[in-house]
């Protein structure tokens, strides 16, 4: 018998039911590239294929789980390049090129002076950290069809609206904090599911990135009594982290280590 991937039987993307859909492909809740395992459900065969495929009639023809995998396995490959000194040399990316000496990664210039490329290259990489959300959570509560959810859905499936990206730098480059080859893990505990509804927040940890994301139309009035003495609040003495950033181009986000021992 063939497997089907639904358990409420609607697409938490296009919401349109297995009457109008197929649920047939197996969706990878985080890009399977990056080491990740999960299956999801409730996630149509056409999302799941436009989220994974190049699309040619689009500004960023690359698809939004190639972007979001390549951003997070180059940092990867920034942290795990301590372990091997050799290990650039074999380093292969589209985007970013690599400053062995200066340990730095950075956004090629040919992509930064083509006009615009770059925000709508960021642009797609956010859509695909709230598709990752959006995904875990679902699979983690079954509560993705939720209407708080209906903008952030129309900015990941279809780029209509734009939601921001806060990025908590590191005060020294890039740290690593978990070990880098175990699957990528999400929590949804009661106490994070209660921020969610109350202040529109959630925090997510990528490969030793840091980020916020402003999950539905809470966020938006919540950045002063929530986001800001959150983010305060980790950055602590400044020790670690020194600077709450709202991402518009790829290359604020930090790509250089250093030696944190
Ligand atoms: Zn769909």
């Amino acid at each position: 018998m063939t497997k089907i991937y639904k358990k409420k039987g609607i697409c938490i993307w296009c919401l349109k039911s297995g009457k109008e859909t197929s649920f047939l492909t197996k969706p990878h809740t985080i890009p399977k590239k990056l080491n990740a395992h999960n299956i999801g459900f409730d996630i149509c065969d056409e999302c799941n294929k436009y989220f994974g495929y190049d699309n040619n009639e689009e500004r960023i023809k690359y698809s939004i789980d190639k972007i979001t995998k390549e951003i997070l396995n180059v940092h990867k490959f920034l942290l795990s390049n301590k372990k091997n000194s050799n290990s650039w040399r074999n380093f292969k990316s589209q985007f970013f090129n690599y400053y062995h000496s200066e340990n730095m990664l950075k956004f090629r210039i040919y992509y930064r002076k083509n006009i615009g490329f770059e925000e709508a290259f960021t642009k797609k990489f956010k859509r695909g950290i709230y598709n990752i959300f959006l995904q875990e959570y679902h699979r983690n509560t079954e509560n993705g069809l939720d209407k708080q959810f209906d903008a952030l859905r129309a900015f990941v499936r279809y780029g209509i609206g734009n939601f921001p990206l806060y990025y908590l730098k590191n005060r020294k480059g890039i740290r690593i904090t978990e070990d880098l080859d175990m699957p990528m893990k999400f929590s949804f505990n009661q106490h994070v599911q209660n921020i969610i509804q109350q202040f529109g927040f959630y925090h997510m940890t990528l490969k030793g990135l840091n980020f916020f994301i402003s999950v539905n139309e809470k966020a938006f009035q919540n950045i002063d009594n929530y986001l800001l003495p959150e983010c305060k609040y980790l950055m602590g003495s400044g020790f670690v982290f020194d600077q709450l950033i709202t991402i518009k181009r790829i290359s604020q986000i930090d790509f250089t280590t250093q030696d944190w021992d």
